[in-house]
């Protein structure tokens, strides 16, 4: 932890990405307020997640991390919860049998509210009003009154995270996450279109492990592992004065603790060395991830690993790597040796979201599919030469049927997207586009 470090001493530092109240003393109260409320995460909970990405750290694990660009309120509902966890079960298995270890499962859901925006303000048909900040800031309608900043919404967002958390614990631990059941559905995937069926053949290679293992005694009743699941949150440490309110000492340990979610991340617009975000982050026990785009440079990762895991604690730190599908093999090996060469423990994740967005000429912001894929192959290509452990995956995705990211299974053009659109910021792979990614990525392991 920093020398002098506190749970507001981020508060001196220079911070990007905030939004602006127009009565800060409602904001105080409001922060105030949640201080006083239930943790949403147990320290224990953190450090057991730090135990496991410690083991993709040494090359023994894998990490699939996803969910949505940006929870909303409008999309809060069970159905979404479940299908949105479901296909990441379901992506899990894939990849368990893929990489041949465990999968580190963990969402970006309940807590991933608030977004950082290239602009402060938007400007549509000659009228200027603040950028729409996620539905933990304002509201996405292109109105003055929707759009100012409403220090309310980080209760809802406490009370919608303390929601979804209740339900996916009851369905990670509760038989929802049965390996047999969740395997079921894959099968359905693969026999569900003609499309599928290439992946027919993996599908069926799990199926038989499942049969051996059966014969050999090991099933739901006699394994637990294969009847429930751990499966951890995740969200941007944006709002510092939220993720404060939120950050408690563990009485076990002593030690401070992020209680927001399990794992915190720092995006690529707010990882400045002396800036508030990484200094708050420092200071916090939880495993924390920062987000590394093109302009990272080998000696600033270093420098924001000395100040973020100086301890070189194995899980503690994991750099989500989002450069885009062209840029990635120019870019990583030199970071992925200086790291590994200064002999830093790291998890190395993939995100091939955020540096493959694009504009259509129908003026969607969409993303391929096959770039998406591209991306990630790149990036084990990278760790394959170096010698390193690609670690894992980082994706936007639903588990409903939207239309917002071209390619895929079905085929989606631009001319597509307009059907299903339903993102309140970036666009997210499809419950289809998901699984089949997870299956790519299956057989790019195992070769
Ligand atoms: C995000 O993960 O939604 C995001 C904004 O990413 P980045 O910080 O990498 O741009
Ligand atoms: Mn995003």
């Amino acid at each position: 932890m920093p020398a002098n470090w506190t749970p507001q001493s981020w508060r001196a530092l220079p911070i990007r990405q905030q939004p602006t109240y127009d009565d800060p003393a409602h904001l105080a109260r409001v922060e105030a307020e949640l201080a006083g409320y239930p943790p949403l995460v147990f320290a224990g909970e953190a450090r057991r997640l730090k135990a496991q990405l410690a083991g993709v750290a040494e090359g023994r694990a894998f990490l699939l991390q996803g969910g949505d660009c940006a929870e909303s309120f409008a999309e809060f509902s069970p159905n979404n919860i479940r299908d949105t966890f479901r296909v990441l079960l379901q992506m899990a298995v894939v990849l368990t049998y893929g990489a041949g270890m465990p999968v580190v499962k963990v969402g970006r859901m309940a807590g991933q509210f608030a977004k950082p925006r290239s602009d402060d303000m938007e400007v549509r048909d000659g009228v200027s009003l603040p950028s729409y900040r996620g539905d933990m800031v304002n509201g996405i309608e292109f109105d003055e009154a929707a759009r100012r900043p409403d220090p309310d919404r980080l209760v809802k967002v406490y009370n919608q995270s303390a929601a979804t958390l209740n339900l996916l614990r009851a369905f990670a631990q509760g038989g929802f996450a049965d390996l047999h059941l969740v395997h079921k559905w894959n099968l359905a995937f693969v026999g569900g279109s003609e499309q599928a069926e290439r992946y027919r053949a993996t599908a069926e290679r799990i199926s038989d492990a499942l049969d051996f293992m059966a014969a050999c005694g090991v099933n739901s009743e006699t394994a637990p592992q294969l009847r429930q699941t751990d499966f951890f949150t995740s969200h941007e440490a944006l709002l510092l004065g939220y993720e404060q309110a939120l950050t408690r000492v563990d009485s076990t340990s002593g030690d401070w603790y992020g209680c927001a979610a399990h794992m915190l991340w720092i995006g690529d617009r707010t990882r400045q060395l002396d800036g508030a975000h990484v200094q708050f982050l420092a200071g916090i026990s939880n495993p924390i991830g920062v987000k590394a785009g093109p302009s990272m440079d080998p000696d600033e990762l270093l420098r924001l690993i000395d100040v973020l895991n100086p301890e070189n604690e194995p899980g503690r730190l994991t750099v989500i790597v989002r450069m885009g599908a062209d840029k990635v093999g120019d870019k990583l090996p030199a970071l992925v040796r200086k790291v590994e060469g200064e002999g830093r423990k790291v998890v190395w994740s993939c995100d091939p979201m955020h540096g493959n967005t694009m504009k259509t000429e129908t003026g969607y912001k969409t993303r391929s599919v096959d770039r998406v894929l591209s991306e990630v192959r790149s990036f084990f290509a990278v760790h394959q030469a170096e010698g390193s452990h690609a670690g894992g995956v980082h994706f936007e995705m639903t588990g409903q049927d939207v239309t917002e990211c071209v390619g895929g299974l079905r085929a989606l053009d631009q001319y597509g997207l307009a059907d299903r659109y339903h993102t309140h910021c970036d666009p997210r792979l499809n419950a289809e586009q998901s699984l089949e990614l997870a299956f790519q990525i299956a057989d790019a392991l195992r070769r």
